[in-house]
């Protein structure tokens, strides 16, 4: 197999680290994630993670219920930066070279962001898992991931969620959903897709940075996004 990328930046929601009810860290489900990934790494491909933290508390819920809305998204960053403890230990375990970088400083667990570490991180084939999304309340992992995409020259931003693609309304919930195999970012936009935070969409089209919306549940569905495989949804100009 030969790999389509140099460089990938994937973003791992919190829901695929977590167990059936769709909270927690589960630790086989994470160990399978970091399987996938070191089946990339053994292909030459220099891969970023940034990894969600919806398993544990997303922000904006947590305000809807009464909690500060500040104080919840830094907490959502917290739980962010325990996924890619648990992740960084379970790609250890899978015999990759790991770091990860945080946009907190925390530093007894992490290392903090530093763009120009991560680099060399990336150029010596360690997966860099960059932590505590933008380090901002107010955003989201998406956007994260599409800043740190963009800050490290990725070739693509690669988006595993638990649908296969882009769809023009919910197929949990329409079954005659129809998935879109390319679509541009405008579009994406306009008719309010879902699947990927707006902001995260429109920093990649100022960029012109692709991005790829796959089933990250299906084993070797990222090494086959990778390498090039028209699975799921080409999000571009
Ligand atoms: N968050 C934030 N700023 C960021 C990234 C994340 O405030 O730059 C908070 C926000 O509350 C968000 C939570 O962290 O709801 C978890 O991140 P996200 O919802 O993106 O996780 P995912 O849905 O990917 O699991």
């Amino acid at each position: 197999m030969k790999a389509a990328y140099r460089r990938i930046l994937l973003k791992v929601s919190g829901q695929s680290m977590a167990g059936p009810d769709g909270f927690g860290i589960s630790t086989p489900r994470i160990r399978g994630t970091a399987q996938e990934i070191a089946d990339v790494v053994a292909l030459g491909v220099e891969v970023g993670v940034v990894c969600g933290g919806g398993n544990i508390i997303r922000g904006i819920n947590a305000s809807a219920e009464g909690l500060d809305r500040t104080a919840a998204d830094y907490m959502g960053m917290l739980a962010g930066v325990m996924n890619a403890l648990a992740l960084q230990d379970a790609l250890e375990k899978c015999d990759v070279n790991t770091r990860v970088m945080s946009a907190i400083e925390i530093k007894q667990v992490a290392e903090p962001h530093i763009r120009r570490r991560a680099m060399r991180h990336l150029e010596k084939g360690r997966v860099v898992i960059f932590a505590a999304g933008t380090g901002n309340p107010f955003f989201t992992t998406d956007t994260g991931a599409a800043l740190r995409a963009m800050e490290v020259g990725a070739e693509v931003l690669l988006k595993g969620t638990r649908v296969d693609g882009v769809y023009d309304s919910d197929p949990e919930k329409f079954p005659a959903a129809q998935r879109y195999d390319r679509v541009t970012y405008r579009e994406f936009v306009n008719r309010n897709l879902g699947v990927m935070d707006g902001s995260a969409i429109l920093l990649c089209q100022e960029h012109d940075l692709p991005i790829v919306v796959f089933n990250m549940e299906v084993p070797g569905n990222l090494l086959k996004v990778v390498c090039g495989e028209s699975i799921g949804t080409v999000v571009g100009a």
